[in-house]
């Protein structure tokens, strides 16, 4: 079984979401399960209702679970576990108070050594402090394994002293709780953010002194990196999932741009079946990657692209296929559903008329031409034809050239530059009475 373990503490960063894609993939490839675990084991920093927005998230984004575990579901399981190491001598009971760590901490500072917890200290405090917590004796030997990005990666003992495994409330910590599920769903392969990196011998030590024989497979995925090429935070608005759908990128844009970070893919332009033929966690480059605004922005115009009229209407909220027809025109100049939904709401806008910087009489010929343009769509469908409806219009109005042209964009468009009449107009032509009104005229 795969699974994509988030924490219910914050917005779905996009590194979050590349792992889970990563992780639903190669569960497919597998013919294995996929599960969703949600680590909620940190009581203090979890958000109500993260978690179902995570898991709306996944939907939306065609990452269909097999399973649904909450993490603190599991605590009376990671409790036996712990005992069954205390058995075994593999854990024991550490009775520090924080402040003599503190003070262990300090003096490993003045030394300039790094600090390292001593087994020898476990019991000092035992008669002033009720509340022990539990510790896995750290490790004699190298651990090491082999991560399918990074290659082979080996930890030394000294990196690896007895660290907690049971708060002095009894709640498993991060890495406990994190290794003893990987083993009760049996978990095969393992893609999370490189920033895990450290964590991982860590939680295999915890399996091996709970004598569990299965060996794991790794990829710890390269941070992403922001535009300014800093490792992207919360406050860049892009890494935020929600922020991203928000804009209008459609989740198979975003999908099909994720696989393709720091990646060789076989075409450009892929959906997430697409990827499950090819795709290959070892192809994932080493280095970090940036994060590449413009290019998400191609993808998604493609992608765009691929929609037919109707399921584009849909996207914009409406039933009405002929907008659809006329928003899938403006992806000649815009790359996500905000930006045609903005053109689309200039065409159905009152039209700002009343600019000095397309000449003196601009204002004239618009209200001229507004006329003749109103007096026409009366006549209901004579015009079918842009030709005979430019030729009809031009002699109607007097008006030629820029004279002419310049306020019929302007009256049908709200914009002065665009997509070419020529193809706006066999859809614009239905709405001319929505689409003829002047600012601050009725
Ligand atoms: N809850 C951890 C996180 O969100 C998951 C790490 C893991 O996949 O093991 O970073």
């Amino acid at each position: 079984m795969l699974r994509f373990a988030p924490s219910p503490t914050g917005d779905m960063h996009i590194g979050n979401l590349r792992a889970a894609i990563f992780n639903y993939i190669i569960a497919k490839q597998k013919g294995e399960k996929f599960l969703i675990r949600i680590e909620d084991t940190d009581f203090s920093r979890n958000i109500e209702g993260k978690d179902t927005e995570i898991l709306s998230i996944l939907n939306l984004f065609g990452l269909l679970w097999d399973e649904l575990v909450y993490q603190s579901h599991n605590f009376e399981r990671h409790r036996n576990f712990a005992d069954y190491l205390i058995k075994h001598d593999k854990a024991f009971y550490c009775y520090c108070t924080k402040e003599f760590l503190e003070k262990k901490k300090q003096e490993a500072l003045d030394l300039r050594i790094p600090f390292r917890y001593d087994d020898a200290w476990a019991e000092i405090q035992k008669k002033d402090n009720p509340k022990p917590v539990v510790r896995l004796r750290g490790s004699f030997e190298p651990i090491s394994f082999y991560d399918e990005i990074k290659g082979r990666l080996e930890f030394y003992p000294n990196e690896l002293d007895s660290f907690v495994i049971l708060r002095e409330d009894g709640i498993p910590t991060y890495n406990f709780a994190c290794a003893c599920d990987d083993m009760i769903y049996d978990i095969s392969f393992i893609v999370r953010g490189e920033d895990h990196v450290s964590n991982t011998p860590k939680q295999i030590l915890i399996q091996k002194s709970l004598d569990y024989q299965k060996q794991l497979g790794y990829a710890h995925l390269p941070i992403i990196l922001g535009e300014s090429g800093k490792k992207m935070s919360k406050r860049d608005s892009a890494s935020s999932v929600s922020w991203l759908l928000g804009q209008g990128f459609l989740p198979q844009a975003i999908i099909n741009y994720l696989i393709g970070m720091g990646n060789h893919t076989p075409v450009e332009i892929f959906t997430l079946k697409d990827a499950l033929e090819w795709f290959d966690i070892a192809n994932i480059a080493k280095s970090p990657v940036k994060f590449d605004l413009k290019r998400l922005r191609y993808v998604n115009r493609e992608h765009l692209k691929r929609l037919n009229e109707s399921e584009f209407s849909l996207l914009l909220q409406t039933q009405d296929i002929t907008i659809g027809a006329l928003g899938k025109l403006y992806l000649e100049e815009a790359s996500t559903l905000n930006e045609i939904r903005e053109k689309l709401g200039l065409i159905f806008s009152p039209k700002d008329i009343d600019v000095t910087y397309e000449g003196e009489s601009f204002k004239e010929e618009c209200l001229k031409l507004f006329e003749v343009l109103w007096g026409m769509s009366m006549q209901g469908e004579s015009f079918i034809e842009y030709e005979s409806f430019k030729n009809e219009a031009m002699k109607r109005s007097a008006l030629k050239g820029k004279k002419f042209f310049k306020p019929l964009r302007i009256l049908l468009t709200g914009e002065s530059h665009g997509v070419d009449l020529n193809e706006l107009y066999p859809y614009l032509r239905f709405y001319f009475k929505d689409i003829l009104r002047i600012k601050g005229e009725k």
